[in-house]
């Protein structure tokens, strides 16, 4: 009888699993298309724009949970059958571009950023949406929608730079795996054995920190080794300037240590032939600093002292969405950064206009609601004051985690982790 139950159990996760993978096989086939699109603009408002299309030869993202229910970013792509108008397809994402527009910069001049996206490739005609969040409401609007013929002559299928690609840790079929990328910024061609001890030696620091710790086995790592022309990084606000494949630099928004890179056409160019499911560029350096959007891309140097901490920090914007919990360190956006009317959403602060789609479920019975910063609560999850860049108005889950000052994470931002890693390796999630 025992047994009978496990066959029928087996032939229905069997069932299940192939109706799943027909979804997928419906609508797409296993390679990609990439959209590059420009976000234009400022403080006020903003526009999107086509700029180019490409075919690119691998799909390494989930084939079964293809529509993004987690809500987070500031974008979202959306990709809809044409005949129908079925959502088969959904992303969330931040640029650079977004956080720039709450710049002071921003509020005198316009500017126009390249954007990228990766989707899978469409067997039919497709209406391709980029939406964005309106601070004011936190619903998304669209900003384009386009037709996509899938056969048009427009969409370039040409091959790019065979860049070096080694395999750091695979650990199978990347649909079922998080594919972690590292892109080498600022080595030689000196340098390139450097990068990849560098690469090998940050994997180490991911999986030796929880939660990644447990879930070592759901990722594959690749390196892709980018020759630079200069070793090191632009660091402008001391008038340094480096030939660099990336053009990334320090001073980003006039910060000293916001190390990034506005140049998303080069990035996806370095990753055209790689399953990637996320970015971490890894910046020949020692200098201290770092940046991190969320499925948009993670930054950091190779030899300063404390990057080991600063990549998994910057690590845990870009691939879970979670927000800084710091409040006193200085940084280039106004006041308006997060809208204190409504709930930001990010899985880690709270402005408990809806706590109760946060970490409520994770307090101990009684916690006091806001948390009051004593003996009896300070070790232990609350909801504390001071997050997001603002000591009032914006609540955290722990006194201390990796998002605000390196600790270990906090139990709101672990599970975030999890979940998106079970969602990347199509899991349940
Ligand atoms: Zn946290």
């Amino acid at each position: 009888m025992k047994n009978k139950v496990c066959i029928c159990l087996i032939a229905f996760f069997y069932i299940l699993s192939c109706h799943a993978q027909v979804g997928f096989n419906e609508w797409f086939e296993k390679k990609s298309l990439r959209v590059d699109f420009a976000l234009s603009g400022n403080s006020e408002y903003q526009n999107a724009a086509l700029q180019q299309m490409r075919e690119e030869p691998v799909w390494g993202g989930p084939v079964n949970n293809l529509i993004d229910q987690f809500n987070y970013g500031g974008y979202y792509v959306n990709i809809y059958d044409k005949a129908s108008n079925k959502l088969i397809y959904s992303r969330g994402f931040n640029t650079l571009f977004e956080e720039w527009r709450s710049t002071e910069q921003a509020k005198k001049e316009v500017q126009s950023w390249t954007n990228s996206v990766s989707v899978p490739y469409p067997k039919k005609s497709i209406l391709f949406e980029i939406t964005a969040r309106n601070k004011g409401t936190m619903q998304f609007e669209s900003l384009l929608k386009v037709e996509v013929d899938p056969a048009s002559i427009f969409i370039d299928k040409s091959k790019l730079k065979e860049n070096v690609v080694t395999r750091i840790q695979y650990k199978g079929d990347p649909s079922g795996k998080v594919d972690l990328v590292f892109i080498g910024e600022g080595y030689t061609k000196e340098e390139e054995s450097k990068f990849e001890d560098d690469a090998k030696r940050f994997a180490e620091a991911l999986f030796t920190t929880p939660p990644f710790d447990m879930r070592r086995d759901d990722f594959n790592v690749w390196s892709v080794g980018l020759v630079s022309e200069d070793s090191g990084t632009d660091v402008s606000g001391k008038g340094i300037f480096k030939n660099t494949a990336l053009n990334s630099g320090y001073y980003t928004f006039g910060v000293d240590r916001y190390l990034t890179t506005p140049d998303m056409k080069s990035i996806r160019d370095a990753v055209w032939n790689v399953a990637c499911d996320a970015i971490f560029i890894l910046v020949n350096t020692d200098m201290y600093g770092g940046g991190g959007m969320y499925n948009f891309y993670a930054m950091g140097t190779s030899d300063n002292a404390r990057t080991p901490v600063v990549f998994v920090h910057e690590f845990g914007h870009s691939f879970a969405g979670l927000a800084d919990e710091y409040f006193s360190s200085e940084v280039a956006y106004d006041d308006n950064f997060y809208n204190l009317k409504m709930e930001p959403w990010e899985p880690n602060i709270t402005t408990l206009v809806d706590f109760d789609s946060k970490w409520k479920d994770l307090l101990p019975q009684d916690t006091p609601v806001p948390t009051p910063l004593n003996d009896a609560h300070k070790d232990n999850i609350g909801v504390f004051e001071g997050g997001g860049y603002l000591a009032k108005g914006i609540y955290r889950p722990m006194d201390h985690c990796m998002m605000r000052d390196y600790a270990p994470f906090c139990p709101a931002c672990s599970r975030a982790i999890l979940r998106m890693i079970d969602f990347l390796s199509d899991r349940a999630y």
